[in-house]
């Protein structure tokens, strides 16, 4: 295989290989030099490293008022992946997820389906909070959400609970309205997807809560049926 084939099938693999243009154009020796370092296998990704890179992240503009990243938290062999839309000011400040108000509720709703919170895998689409608890931007979402994809990966969880319209629509990259999303089985990457309400909206709007409590069922029947 030429070297120009070979950079093709790399790129097509979606490994990044970066020829200078002075030299892609002419010389043979820095294409097969770069081909060379790139076909070395890819380190595996680690929860260490990870939490690594996410720890001291600038990437988005949400670095700049945040006073800690929040990983997430939770047993990193759970079945269950609870995935929420950012840091609320108490967990900017302790650097956990779902600490505040909505993190008691959410405590509860996991309880009412026999799950202890340690047993789970708590995390956030954006690692940093948005100023004043606005929604994060697309742009965040789409900036941060790579780091959820690994820990999805590194997590391998059975069945993922995401919590509330931004995530919902972020995780499944849909626009259609939370009303939409809940009470059905989304699926991703094979494992099921359950919407339920955030539970910042419950302490809100009693009145969801019953929908809440089915659509947690919901999940509960599909993880038995795993
Ligand atoms: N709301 C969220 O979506 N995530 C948290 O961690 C806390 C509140
Ligand atoms: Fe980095 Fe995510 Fe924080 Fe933005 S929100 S700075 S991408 S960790």
């Amino acid at each position: 295989m030429d070297n120009a084939t070979r950079l093709q099938y790399l790129e097509a693999m979606g490994i990044d290989v970066w020829v200078p243009r002075a030299f892609s154009d002419h010389a043979q020796t820095t294409a097969s030099d770069v081909v060379a370092d790139s076909a070395q296998p890819e380190p595996l990704d680690s929860w260490e490293a990870l939490q690594a890179e996410v720890a001291p992240c600038t990437k988005c503009d949400l670095c700049k008022t945040r006073t800690q990243t929040v990983f997430g938290s939770g047993n990193k062999n759970a079945d269950w992946m609870i995935i929420g839309e950012g840091p609320g000011q108490n967990e900017d400040q302790q650097g956990l997820p779902f600490v505040g108000k909505a993190g008691l509720l959410l405590t509860e709703m996991l309880r009412a389906i026999g799950l202890d919170r340690e047993e789970v895998f708590i995390a956030n689409i954006v690692k940093c909070r948005p100023p004043a608890n606005r929604d994060p931007k697309p742009i965040e979402i789409e900036t941060c959400k790579p780091y959820l994809i690994r820990q999805m990966a590194l997590l391998k969880p059975k069945i993922i609970v995401v919590l509330g319209r931004v995530a919902a629509q972020a995780l499944l990259n849909t626009d259609e309205p939370i009303s939409k999303l809940r009470g059905k089985i989304h699926t991703l990457n094979d494992t099921p997807v359950v919407v339920v309400y955030h539970p910042a909206y419950l302490l809100r709007s009693l009145l969801d809560k019953r929908k809440a409590w089915t659509d947690l069922k919901l999940a509960l029947q599909t993880y038995k049926t795993l």
